[in-house]
């Protein structure tokens, strides 16, 4: 599932494709994608609107138009966005859900394998519920140590669990989630609260250094995830302990331990993560 790192690269490289161009037409090929608006006003909206701005929040991606609304695209499990010149039937697919064609000869597919993706249309932000209730970006001014340790003081859950919690932290799933404890050398079953003053600090390094480092990279493919051009993310290389159960940890060259948190795969060195 795109997380942050693949969201962002995605909403920067269409910020650059996109922005000052035109939607020309928009197919609709499967409606069970498009959430909360009738179809026909999705395309209503939409079509012959110049794109103003793009922007991602959490794991999802905005679009302004130029006169009023905005889209807004979550890719969710196995949604992507490709985007090329010419014309689209030589790259559409079985799982192709929407076409978006562009001004001057471009395009951007949605595609969709498993169908979890939703994407919509609203005149306000706040139409948009998750948007609502979504915590805070691990980039903005407001996300510091103190705040940090503010939230996590009350919180008995195990850290991991809160870290992926996106009402609590917006844009942090299941890999970077394995990723950041590890550099911050936390076990991921750790109760939020039992976080000291400097482990806090470690935390709060480590979640904008993993962050950073995977957007640097352009994402990781582990599963579906391709860029705006169909291509797959270098962080893969990078990454310490995600998806190498029993391999040896890079730092001390024990084995990574696979355990399943809150129903999901979780990794981590028994050594460097107390
Ligand atoms: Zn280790």
């Amino acid at each position: 599932m795109p997380e942050l790192p693949e969201v962002e690269t995605i909403t920067r490289d269409l910020s650059r494709q996109v922005v000052g161009g035109r939607i020309a037409r928009v197919y609709v090929w499967d409606r069970r994608v498009i959430r909360n608006c009738p179809t026909e006003q999705f395309i209503r909206t939409l079509t012959g609107q110049a794109i103003a701005h793009v922007f991602r929040r959490g794991k999802a991606i905005g679009v302004r138009l130029e006169s009023k609304g905005f889209l807004v695209i979550q890719p969710m499990m196995t949604g992507q966005l490709l985007y090329g010149t010419g014309s689209w039937r030589n790259v559409r697919t079985q799982v192709t859900r929407i076409t978006f064609e562009l001004s001057n000869n471009r395009y951007l597919n949605y595609n969709d394998q498993r169908l979890f993706g939703r994407l919509t249309c609203v005149e306000d932000l706040n139409q948009v519920a998750f948007l609502k209730s979504i915590g805070l970006e691990p980039f903005s001014r407001q996300f510091t140590t103190s705040w940090l340790e503010e939230r996590t003081r009350k919180r008995d859950l195990p850290i991991k669990n809160l870290l992926m919690n996106q009402h609590f932290l917006a844009g942090i799933g299941n890999i970077y989630a394995s990723e950041i404890l590890f550099c911050a050398r936390l076990h991921p079953k750790r109760p939020a609260s039992s976080l000291s003053s400097r482990e806090i600090k470690l935390l709060h390094a480590a979640v904008r250094r993993v962050l950073k480092e995977a957007i640097r990279f352009r994402g990781t493919s582990m599963n579906t995830y391709r860029d705006l051009y169909n291509q797959t993310g270098n962080f893969m290389k990078r990454i310490q302990v995600y998806g190498r159960g029993d391999e040896p940890c890079f730092r001390c060259g024990m084995r990574i331990n696979r355990i399943i948190l809150a129903g999901r795969s979780t990794y981590f060195c028994q050594r460097c993560q107390t």
